[in-house]
């Protein structure tokens, strides 16, 4: 048996009981339908239906927001080591089912399994690093003053809400979740429709490893219903929102009648700037790895590549020679590089950049195909003869596809990386340390890396500029979201009081 028939086989055995009862919302750790009845995931590989879904909105909302407030006081108040354990147990849990998990994205996604192997141990990663801050999750500062003993503490800001996409929605979800249930809050956790099935198992994990009923709660359903419903409930604190920069300002919208804290991560449209005297062989290497891997639908993709023109030729060249071997298969074939793109929506979203590219006068140099008509396969594409005033090259595309932009200096490159709203990443090749220092402190992105891909290292601050975003993950930044400071003066003495309306 082939890998590829071994893991198809793996994975019917894995999906048979979600076609049997379909995905349930799971509130107060119980499974309970849908109030609008259901919706249907379908596989991005052949278009066939995987199973119905709880279709949830306001009411499911409502209940599993109750939930969450009524047991918060419980899950903050339990002794930090015990929340770390539990912690630490749901990426054991999450360790012993990564096959699961990674069958099932790659299912429900189209992503490569190549790489949703990969991105369900980092759910186990983020758990762990999560669980090892718990303890100290809450330590403040100690400011004395003449008269005053004054500390600071940090508590749970309480239930939130959790919204993800459907790009890496294992891994997108766990680094949310981890740092909300590590700092002491609740969550309701409304996960993207098109991905469903990987939130289902996460929830089901975390119970098993010991976490209270209600502390994760899972409302399936659209945007406009209940992520709408999410983002509006009083009971809740704050929104983890990771998606489009449109649905971000909507969120900011929703949350404004009840106060909300929002933690926006957005979309990109990232440059990666290539100077000549970089080391060309490891630049190319890490352009192609940052915009084909994961099928391009990630927001960190560099998207732009800024070529500088004394190296275009060469260096386009041997892109377009790798591009071409990309091997875009079925997403369960480990050999596999590029899977199906994830949806009917998004595969006439990215495909429909052909024309605009050719409308706007640049030129397919590789892909520009869509591959068959019984999933939604597309070619990894190449558009060169591109200026950054071109659709293709200020519009997220989010899939494989690539835009080339020539540049002759570096304050040229500098004026064209920051010519777009977004700011999320930026990645610089050059062996001139000076040009790197320069550079990096202009550019305006989020995270910037310099000779590298994007490799994520969890102490550090994740997060975006203009409209890539608002607010940072990682390391305490979490905390800073999920928990409020708090200040208490104590008095050292008999300090004078001023007395009003004293004889
Ligand atoms: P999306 O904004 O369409 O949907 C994301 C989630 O928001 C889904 O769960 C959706 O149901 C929900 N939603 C939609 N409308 C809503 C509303 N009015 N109120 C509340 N919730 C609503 O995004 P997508 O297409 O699922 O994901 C792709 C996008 O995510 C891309 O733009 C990508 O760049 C971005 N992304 C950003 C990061 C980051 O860290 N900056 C990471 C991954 C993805």
């Amino acid at each position: 048996m082939s890998k590829l028939d071994e893991n198809i086989f793996k994975l019917n055995k894995f999906l048979d009981r979600f076609r049997v009862s379909g995905i349930q919302n799971h509130i107060a750790g119980r499974d309970v339908p849908g109030s609008q009845g259901t919706f249907q995931s379908t596989s991005p590989v052949d278009k066939s239906v995987i199973c119905d879904v709880a279709h949830g909105a306001e009411v499911d909302i409502d209940t599993a927001a109750k939930a969450a407030h009524d047991v918060f006081t419980e899950w903050r108040d339990m002794p930090a080591i015990e929340r770390r354990n539990i912690m630490i147990r749901i990426a054991e849990g999450i360790e012993a089912r990564a096959e699961e998990i990674t069958l099932c994205e790659c299912w429900d996604t189209g992503q490569a399994y190549k790489f949703m192997s990969k991105a369900a141990l980092r759910g186990a990663e983020n758990f762990r690093y999560f669980a090892d801050q718990v303890v100290q999750a809450r330590d403040g500062q100690h400011l004395k003053s003449p008269t005053l003993m004054n500390i600071t503490t940090r508590v749970p800001i309480g239930p939130v809400g959790v919204i993800t996409p459907w790009n890496t929605p294992f891994m997108l979800s766990t680094w949310k979740i981890a740092p909300a249930l590590a700092a002491g809050c609740t969550v309701v956790h409304k996960p993207a429709e098109a991905s469903p099935l990987t939130a289902r198992l996460l929830v089901e994990i975390a119970e098993e490893a010991g976490l209270p009923p209600s502390v994760l709660n899972t409302v399936n359903g659209f945007g406009e219903g209940a992520g709408k419903a999410l983002c509006e409930h009083p009971r809740i604190k704050a929104i983890a929102f990771v998606g489009e920069s449109r649905t971000g300002s909507l969120i900011t919208k929703q949350g404004a009648d009840t106060l909300k804290r929002n933690h926006l991560e957005l979309g990109g449209k990232n440059p990666v700037i290539v100077f000549d005297d970089a080391d060309l062989d490891r630049a190319l290497d890490a352009v192609i790895f940052m915009i084909y891997s994961i099928n391009g639908e990630r927001c960190t993709s560099s998207s732009r590549l800024l070529i500088q023109d004394t190296i275009r030729e060469e260096f386009e060249t041997c892109l377009v020679k790798r591009v071409n071997n990309i091997r875009v298969g079925h997403p369960l074939d480990p050999a596999t590089e590029i899977g199906p793109l994830v949806s009917e929506e998004y595969f006439n979203k990215v495909t429909s950049y052909f024309d605009i590219a050719k409308e706007d006068g640049a030129t397919i140099a590789a892909g520009g195909q869509v591959i068959g008509d019984e999933g939604y396969f597309v070619r990894p594409t190449l558009f060169t003869g591109a200026n950054n005033g071109m659709r293709i090259a200020q519009e997220e595309i989010f899939g494989p596809v690539l835009t080339s932009i020539p540049f002759s200096t570096e304050e040229e490159a500098l004026q064209i990386a920051n010519d777009t709203l977004y700011g999320l990443t930026g990645y610089v090749w050059t062996n001139d340390l000076t040009r790197a220092l320069r550079f990096t402190d202009k550019l305006e992105a989020g995270m910037i890396w310099v000779n590298s891909e994007n490799v994520r290292h969890l102490p550090t601050p994740f997060g975006g500029v203009k409209a890539s975003g608002i607010g940072r993950d990682g390391g305490d930044w979490s905390f800073e979201f999920y928990m409020e400071q708090k200040h208490i003066g104590f008095a050292t003495g008999q300090h004078k009081i001023t007395k009003l309306g004293a004889l």
